[in-house]
């Protein structure tokens, strides 16, 4: 089994500002936030990145953005617009090897990002 920050976290060895969790995620605030609301949405399953997604993983995938979009709702970001980001390997800008969605929100952001 891996063991990534996010696997500590989601054991419960690591602290973090949990949000949501159910049997297939954990929902935690960022450590270090790019935005005002900066949310991690983390499977469960062991999966290192978008990479190693398969069609097994579909509804788990799914299932994500919406939990991403209900936690829009929640921090009342929805309104404004946000932003859903999966960084994929070394070029994506992926430092943790587990994959994550991250919720972005309460500002503007540009395109294309750096
Ligand atoms: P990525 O670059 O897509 O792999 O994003 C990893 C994210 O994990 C970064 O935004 C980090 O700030 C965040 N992060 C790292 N360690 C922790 C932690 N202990 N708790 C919450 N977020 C973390």
């Amino acid at each position: 089994m891996s063991d990534t920050v996010f696997h500590k976290i989601m054991r419960g060895d690591l602290p973090a500002d949990i949000l949501y969790q159910d049997d297939l995620v954990v929902a935690f605030r960022d450590i270090s936030p790019a935005a005002p609301s900066h949310v991690l949405i983390v499977p469960r399953k062991d999966l290192p990145s978008v990479s190693d997604v398969t069609e097994d993983d579909r509804m788990l995938v799914g299932h994500m953005v919406l939990v991403a979009r209900n936690l829009a709702t929640s921090l009342e970001i929805e309104g404004e617009g946000y932003r859903l980001v999966f960084n994929c390997g070394e070029n994506g800008g992926q430092v943790v090897p587990q994959l994550h969605l991250h919720l972005l929100g309460g500002r503007k952001m540009s395109w294309p990002p750096g």
